[in-house]
């Protein structure tokens, strides 16, 4: 159930300043780079960043050394108000004493396996974060549940917007529960390819950025990368899908996966102070070409860029290299 990524790593673009402290390694945008102002408040802002698909690959890469064979001695449950009420006596009755065997991902879930029939499912919502501290580090504000290790860490997950999800499932036919049965591939693997797409679209209408971001159709791509991948594939946002030729479907699912697996590599995208498993700041910014954009000339064709409104989103695209 884990998706190891396969592939080799692409070069990374980076733009952005570090400094190092003591105690943590932040990475913030370069001060000289332009703000995110956005008009319609649709770009995550230090509160309400959304965490998208490279975030949670991030954090599971983060995590995994820290948990995998650990045991959970306990888990206490803060504040159940979630999605979804946490049932702390299931997750209780599902995890205490058992070890950390596997840390995977479907889509923006991270599921903890166990070595127990049982496994963790976490999704952070629109502001969850997920991170691993001294266990006798003050709480924190919003902080819903603790998971306490044999490390003498506790697993700390909070959610101020209360959007995020934590609940046990049986771990075999897990990804058969309702939370993921109607998940398509995940970009990441070898299932995405331009056949995939092609066939998802037969018998459909709508602009294809739309289609995208359908989860039924790619598992996690979120409105960032689907206009990044647009711009590279020189694909219209508002194109139909209807409209467009197999070679360029094809492109197209060469690109998503790029653009998602350069978001990685940069270590998470998402422009808020999202926080990794060892308590880096993910706040920092990769090369977007297009997202964010607007007003600015196009890289690749020199085109001021646009920003249009798709289904109440916004879309930047590039209207002399985008077809
Ligand atoms: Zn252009």
């Amino acid at each position: 159930m884990s998706t190891q990524l396969a592939g080799p790593r692409r070069p990374v673009r980076r733009r952005f300043c570090s400094n190092q402290t003591r105690y943590s390694f932040v990475v913030e945008p370069c001060p000289e780079r332009r703000s995110f102002a956005d008009p319609d408040n649709e770009l995550p802002t230090r509160d309400t960043g959304l965490p998208e698909l490279p975030e949670i690959e991030v954090l599971r890469r983060s995590l995994a050394p820290r948990l995998l064979g650990r045991t959970i001695e306990r888990i206490e449950v803060l504040n159940p108000s979630l999605r979804e009420p946490v049932d702390g006596e299931a997750l209780s009755a599902a995890a205490t004493g058992n070890r950390i065997v596997g840390l995977g991902r479907r889509a923006k879930f991270l599921l903890i396996d166990l070595d127990s029939p049982h496994s963790l499912v976490i999704h952070l919502g629109m502001s969850g974060r997920l991170t691993l501290v001294q266990d006798d580090e003050p709480r924190e504000r919003h902080e819903h549940l603790a998971l306490h290790l044999d490390s003498g860490h506790r697993l700390r997950f909070r959610d101020p917007r209360r959007f995020g999800l934590v609940l046990a499932l049986p771990t075999e036919g897990i990804l058969d529960d309702r939370h993921f049965n109607r998940l398509g591939p995940e970009p990441l693997t070898n299932d995405l390819d331009g056949d995939l797409l092609e066939r998802a679209a037969a018998r459909r209408k709508g602009p294809v950025k739309g289609f995208l971001l359908d989860p039924r159709v790619i598992a996690g791509v979120g409105n960032i990368y689907a206009c990044e991948a647009l711009h590279r594939a020189g694909i219209h946002p508002a194109r139909s899908v209807a409209r467009i030729a197999a070679r360029r479907w094809q492109r197209l699912a060469e690109e998503v996966r790029a653009t998602l697996e350069e978001a990685i590599a940069d270590g998470g995208t998402t422009l808020n102070d999202f926080v990794d498993g060892e308590g880096k700041s993910g706040y920092f910014q990769v090369s977007l070409a297009v997202y964010g954009h607007e007003g600015e000339e196009c890289a690749r064709c020199g085109r001021t860029i646009r920003r249009i409104v798709q289904s109440g989103r916004s879309t930047f695209y590039c209207p002399g290299c985008q077809r």
